[in-house]
């Protein structure tokens, strides 16, 4: 072939990985590129450090996974790339969709078992169980409540409230657990009370202390760069490369590799082989804490492994914030405002308008209007300029403050005129005053005629000087795809053949329709258990 013709590695893997977002079934496995050795990390001559299993990542994956080894006697390093051990969920809100019949299930009277997990998990009436490999999803939910005691035994609290979502009795769709800690942590907790918070903190800091008890040594700011694969895609996988500070380092993991480094929701060229609405403006959530750059993924498809989706939609990949540009940080902290919190019946009291000033959407807080959601229509707006308006009965009653520390510099304005306001936000005055006079007509008529917003939303109209407008953020949240694994947590290559001495979950593994930590926490563990049961490598 001549040089001309030859593909580069970067087309064939934009080209294959195109079919991810027009929609590879579950058993649509992609990366069917091979890199040439070249590319491929040679097997150092001298290892810097060693272990049985190396983890890479210390989110809510890493850990369990590290706890699980060392506790079958292996030893494990965990490399993080973060100056913070705990990724995302570190910054995390602190619910776990848990179910099967956990203590708090019980102690809530909600009647659950093992089979009833799985037959919501598996039904694909819901489209969310669509993507679901079925041997891993049968796996997660039989270590659901088991999960959840490997928990509460390795220190994790949780509140004795629970919240029931999304159906009723015995079939509902998600059992959220509260997990409990003194203090916020990095991230804005979801729910506070006098006795102390409930926030992913709940679920880092204890599984930290007590695998650094038991002798897991987790490095910060140690950066795997590629996994180190004996004949670059044919053999086993004998360690890690990895960048800490100037110094290029060797791991060795006499067992095996862990990938629990998280999603791609951070890196720009990745995340639109999925969905190429996801410009590189959009933000991730947890960024500039985490940085979700799919390196681990990245480092996987290199020594051969396979790709494979996992979610039918795309409700739960965005989220908004409003007046902020970054997602979910407390008050005063150096990561981003919190914004001001507008969400569910407060929508009878806003609008929310496009770089030309006009509505655009429905603005009731529901991810998804049937097939078409919020989402949709905000990315379709120009330049993703999406503004909320609201007048200052809307700002009283709800005492949304629109000053620093609680909204970002430019994210939050206010003037006396709507004409006034339109010129601060770089929007057409007469649009937006011409917008917010026929809305409010649609109230008095209790009928909205451009996008059907509904009557009980329509309660407030927008009249009562000063006038306000808050940016409205969007943010890539959860993902939707990544190495593929079975239920054990071995990352396969493109013929379904498992990598030797390769594991992977959470985020960073695809084939599970379940979002959050949970996710995590139990392959994590299967991970953790199955590296230490292999022979070292020789
Ligand atoms: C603000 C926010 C709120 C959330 N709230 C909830 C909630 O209430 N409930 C819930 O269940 N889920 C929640 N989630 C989602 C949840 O946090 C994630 O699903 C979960 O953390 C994913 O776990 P993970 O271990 O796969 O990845 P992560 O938590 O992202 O951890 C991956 C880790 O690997 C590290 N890493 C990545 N690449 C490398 C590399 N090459 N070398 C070394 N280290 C690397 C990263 O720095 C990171 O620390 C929230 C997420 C965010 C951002």
């Amino acid at each position: 072939m001549s040089d001309k013709n030859k593909i580069t590695r970067r087309q064939l893997f934009k080209d294959t990985a195109i079919v991810v977002g027009t929609g590879a079934a579950a058993t649509g496995v992609l990366g069917s590129f091979t890199p040439t050795p070249a590319e491929a990390a040679p097997v150092p001559k001298k290892w810097d450090q060693e272990a049985d299993v190396i983890v890479v990542g210390s989110g809510p994956t890493g850990l369990p996974a590290a706890i699980s080894a060392v506790e079958k006697g292996a030893s494990v390093i965990v490399l993080e790339q973060g100056k913070e051990v705990g990724g995302c969920g570190v910054i995390a809100g602190g619910i776990l969709d848990l179910g099967g019949g956990t203590r708090i299930q019980k102690l809530n009277n909600i009647p659950d078992s093992l089979q009833h997990l799985f037959e919501r998990r598996s039904d694909y009436k819901d489209r969310n169980n669509k993507r679901n490999d079925p041997a891993l999803i049968r796996a997660w939910c039989d270590a659901n409540p088991g999960t959840f005691d490997w928990m509460e035994q390795r220190g994790v609290r949780f509140m004795d409230k629970l919240s029931p979502t999304g159906g009723s009795g015995a079939l509902h769709t998600s059992v959220y657990h509260y997990l409990f800690v003194e203090k916020e942590g990095p991230g804005a907790a979801f729910f506070k009370s006098p006795e102390g918070v409930t926030s992913g903190a709940g679920l880092i800091r204890p599984l930290e202390a007590y695998a650094k008890n038991k002798g897991v040594k987790i490095l910060l700011e140690h950066k795997m760069t590629r996994i180190i694969r004996k004949g670059g895609t044919t053999g086993r996988v004998l360690g890690v490369e990895v960048q800490a500070g100037r110094r290029k380092l060797y791991f060795k993991g006499k067992k095996a590799v862990i990938l629990g480094t998280g999603s791609w929701k951070g890196n720009r060229f990745f995340r639109k082989l999925f969905d190429p609405r996801i410009t590189d403006d959009l933000k991730a959530s947890g960024e500039p804490f985490v940085n979700a750059d799919g390196s681990g993924i990245r480092a996987g498809l290199e020594v051969g492994a396979a790709l494979v989706s996992d979610r039918a939609i795309d409700i739960a990949l965005f989220r908004r914030k409003f007046g902020t540009k970054h997602y979910n940080f407390p008050l005063n902290s150096p990561y981003g405002a919190p914004g001001l919190d507008i969400h569910g019946s407060r929508m009878a009291d806003a609008i929310i308008v496009n770089k030309s000033g006009m509505r655009f959407v429905n603005e009731q807080d529901i991810g998804s209007f049937g097939t078409y959601s919020y989402f949709d229509a905000s990315l379709a707006q120009e330049d993703h300029v999406l503004w909320t308006i609201f007048d200052d009965s809307a700002a009283k009653k709800y005492k949304w403050d629109i000053n620093p520390p609680v909204t970002e510099k430019d994210c939050a304005f206010s003037a006396p005129t709507l004409v006034e306001l339109a010129k601060l936000i770089n929007v057409p005055g007469d649009a937006l005053a011409g917008t917010v006079r026929k809305y409010n007509t649609y109230v008095d008529e209790g009928k909205d005629l451009d996008f059907d917003k509904p009557k009980n939303l329509l309660k407030s109209k927008i009249e009562t000087p000063p006038f306000f407008a808050v940016w409205i953020s969007l943010f890539v949240h959860d993902t939707c795809g990544g190495l593929a694994v079975n239920a054990k947590c071995q990352v396969l290559d493109i013929d379904g053949k498992v990598i030797p001495g390769l594991y992977a979950g959470g985020e960073a593994a695809g084939g599970l329709d379940v979002i959050g930590m949970p996710r995590g926490i139990i392959m994590g563990r299967f991970a953790g258990e199955n590296a230490a049961a292999e022979r070292p490598a020789p």
